[in-house]
């Protein structure tokens, strides 16, 4: 016979330990299901890993200038491999804590891969569950091309699982993740080529966040090489890696590729014609504006929706959906708009709302724009400096700020708060009547002319 919940959760990750702990939080008899270490993504192949590396390289980056503030330091080197260790002990211990919580709290973990049966049924290694809700939160993956060679790279996932520093390195892909990924290997001593397709990296977002980040880029030695299109990737009997491009480009004695083109939902396993649940032509699967597919009790959070991939929005999303199912509050929903985010590329880049050109197409002549760009007096001291820029886009005649738009150090840390204040409607003037903190960089956002 097989064991009934209130709601099954199919992925333990951000979205679908969320829906599962909101859900339990009412009383609810839930289950996650998960094939692979609590946490999904964010905590074994994404943000937190991520981090880690991002903060060991602005230690590099630190020692690199401190002698322009007066210390005299030798560094003796760096061991990777410690730092990896210690990183995946911390990350063994978010997924024991998950563990833990999920046991504390009654939630069954099931451990495997779940497929539908029908629209209240999961089968798991050959287990039948049933619901009266399922929440599918299954992620998704990193997808490779199909260029003669592909397999001799690795993607975002296999990054994370390099034991040794690669001292050259391919990494094709314009989007957050090439760049962030580009930037920690180069701050950390790796000779970094960002192959891109297009001519631009980071080409949705704002051309002054862009153009400031191409520009840091090159400056910090990482070798950029626009529309590019690959032939093949060959191996060596040495184990190095030559890369052809389709137009005679060639890079030869490569120990990586990294392939971080984009990213695939992970729905063709769940057997989802079963249960008549409808999935676009990608394989995202389509909600409406409360995560309901069109299938009645069966949901959609998270990357496999293919809206706003991020975590605390795949976490927003199932928190909200157990207020509604289980809470009393039936217009509980995610707002996607004015979603703030941030890219840990060198220097980081935070960003909020639309960008001049979004704008410009939306609301034409009505928009003012805002905009620095200046050395933090951080870098006055330093042989090398970084720049900071910073956009406002506004609209309209009370100046509405529609997006911001910040790169520069410590854009990461600038964003959140002011993200509260634009998500409230904030106007210029309000920036403007905002007293600085002074010295800053964040007050060159409430003293823009
Ligand atoms: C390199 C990288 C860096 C990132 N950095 C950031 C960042 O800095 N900030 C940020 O906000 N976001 C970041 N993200 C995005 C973030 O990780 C995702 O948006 C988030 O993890 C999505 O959560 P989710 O619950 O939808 O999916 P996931 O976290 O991917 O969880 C899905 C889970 O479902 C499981 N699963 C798959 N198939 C099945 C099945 N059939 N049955 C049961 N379980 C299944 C998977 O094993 C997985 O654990 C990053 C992503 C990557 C790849």
């Amino acid at each position: 016979m097989s064991k009934h919940f209130d709601l099954i959760a199919l992925g333990g990750g951000s979205g679908g330990l969320s829906v599962a702990e909101k859900a339990a939080s009412y009383g609810k008899k839930c289950a996650v299901v998960e094939p692979d270490r609590l946490g999904g993504t964010c905590v074994n192949r994404g943000c937190v890993p991520k981090k880690v590396m991002w903060n060991a390289a602005n230690i590099n980056h630190f020692m690199q200038i401190a002698s322009s503030y007066g210390f005299d330091i030798e560094k003796k080197g760096f061991d990777w491999t410690a730092l990896v260790s210690k990183r995946e002990e911390y990350i063994k211990n978010i997924n024991d804590w998950y563990i833990n919580y999920l046991a504390d709290s009654d939630i069954e973990h099931i451990s495997g891969v779940g497929k539908f049966i029908d629209k209240n049924t999961i089968e798991v290694n050959g287990e039948r569950y049933t619901a009266d809700h399922i929440v599918i939160s299954v992620g998704g993956e990193p997808t490779v091309p199909e260029v003669q060679g592909a397999e001799l790279g690795i993607t975002s996932d296999g990054f994370f699982e390099l034991t040794q520093q690669p001292k050259r390195v391919v990494i094709v892909g314009s989007g957050y993740i090439a760049v962030e990924i580009a930037g920690v290997l180069n701050t950390l001593g790796s000779e970094v080529t960002l192959l891109l397709r297009g001519q631009h990296i980071l080409g949705r977002f704002d051309a002054l966040i862009r153009e400031t980040l191409t520009e840091e880029m090159i400056n910090s030695g990482i070798n950029i090489l626009s529309c590019i299109s690959l032939d093949s990737i060959t191996k060596t009997d040495s184990g190095q890696l030559t890369i052809k491009g389709a137009k005679g480009h060639h890079i030869t004695d490569v120990d990586s590729l990294i392939w971080a083109i984009g990213r695939r939902p992970v729905s063709d396993k769940l057997n989802l014609s079963a249960a008549d649940i409808n999935v676009d032509k990608q394989g995202y699967i389509p909600t409406d504006e409360f995560q309901n597919t069109n299938q009645p009790g069966v949901y959609a959070i998270g990357d496999v929706t293919g809206q706003a991939a991020l975590t605390p929005v795949a976490i927003a999303a199932g928190r909200r959906l157990g207020d509604r199912l289980f809470g009393g509050q039936p217009d509980r929903k995610v707002d996607y708009s004015n979603i703030p985010s941030v890219v840990f590329s060198h220097p980081p880049i935070a960003t909020i709302g639309l960008t001049e050109g979004e704008a410009r197409k939306k609301h034409g002549d009505a928009v003012k724009i805002y905009q620095t760009r200046f050395t933090p007096m951080f870098y006055s001291l330093t042989e090398h400096d970084q720049k900071t820029a910073m956009k406002l886009v506004t609209v309209g005649a009370h100046e509405k700020i529609i997006g911001c738009h910040i790169i520069g150090q410590a854009a990461d840390e600038m964003m959140q708060g002011f993200a509260v204040a634009i998500k409230m409607g904030a106007t210029k003037k309000d920036f403007d009547d905002t007293i600085a903190i002074h010295p800053t960089s964040g007050e060159e956002l409430v003293t823009m002319r």
